[in-house]
């Protein structure tokens, strides 16, 4: 595996591999990897020749100093699972290189950016595109592999990939979970242990408006507050928000739908936690 930490050295690289007509998939993290990200290799293992992970805690995506400052770093335990993943390239751009001394564009996609996280977290979706958008140019890959963990970021993704013109396909893969149905989160090792136990009420929430929806029940009202009164029932959880969209556009709906989405985010004893289901689908998929 080779290790490159500069967007000048990863662009020789992609010549080379190019040079060869080797494909490659690019998998785009933060670091302090855990299985889900491990899910996302895999996939990215079978859609191309070659796999770059790119690991890069990005400033531009933190509106809260202080959450970048904590974000967990487990840069040996990350190179370790990387080589056992057979990845090609661990990219890991040091922060000079990815945003030169003047550094001043951003890229804002209107109404994506702005709803949902990003109301709550105004600027993150644009430092999320600008970092995407960088790590699509310097590694042109042929397909880029997201979680449907963080949903609206993939719908972003798309829509800017569309927009801007980029050749690569993107795709999605499954939420990876802990036994007890936890989306697996690099911020999960920042709970309590009741904090810990609170958090299983958002996939319990889910998991009941799944149920509810296969049971026949469509008004989107009704499946919200039913993953709410799941959420309030534990007074270490505070809802952002829930609700019920289309995959695409994000827009709420009138009627709920296969395919349609449950969104849920939630302050769980102080960190925040997002997660989501497709109507029509189970929600744990033991392995
Ligand atoms: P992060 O390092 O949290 O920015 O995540 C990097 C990529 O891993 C994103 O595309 C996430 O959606 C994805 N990811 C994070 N958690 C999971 C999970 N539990 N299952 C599958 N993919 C995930």
């Amino acid at each position: 595996m080779d290790l490159i930490t500069s967007p000048v050295e990863l662009r020789a690289w992609v010549a080379e591999m190019r040079s060869t007509r080797r494909t490659i998939a690019l998998v785009p993290t933060m670091g302090a990897l855990h299985e889900g990200h491990l899910s996302l290799i895999d996939v990215a293992r079978d859609l191309a020749d070659v796999v770059v992970v790119s690991a890069f805690v990005n400033p531009l995506q933190f509106e809260d100093k202080s959450d970048f400052d904590r974000y967990p770093l487990t840069i040996e335990a990350d190179e370790t699972m990387c080589r056992e993943r057979r990845v090609d390239v661990l990219y890991r751009p040091d922060p000079e290189a990815m945003y030169p001394r003047g550094f001043s564009t951003s890229i804002h996609i209107e109404r994506l950016s702005e709803i949902l996280e990003g109301a709550s977290r105004p600027g993150h979706f644009d430092g999320v595109a600008t970092v995407v958008a960088k790590l699509l140019v310097s590694a042109e890959p042929d397909v880029a592999v997201f979680g449907s963990k963080d949903f609206q970021q993939v719908a972003l993704v798309r829509r800017m990939v569309t927009d801007l013109g980029f050749s690569v396909r993107i795709v999605s893969a499954p939420t990876v979970r802990e036994h007890d149905g936890l989306a697996m989160s690099s911020r999960n090792v920042r709970l309590s242990d009741s904090g810990r136990i609170a958090a299983r009420s958002i996939p319990r929430g889910l998991e009941a408006a799944l149920a509810e929806f296969s049971s026949g029940r469509t008004d989107p009202a009704v499946l919200e507050a039913t993953v709410r009164s799941r959420l309030v029932s534990n007074s270490l959880v505070s809802v952002d928000y829930v609700h019920v969209v289309d995959p695409v556009t994000l827009a709420p709906v009138v009627s709920a739908e296969p395919g349609h989405v449950v969104l849920v985010a939630a302050i769980v004893d102080g960190v925040r936690l997002i997660d989501n289901a497709e109507l029509g689908t189970t929600l744990f998929q033991f392995r």
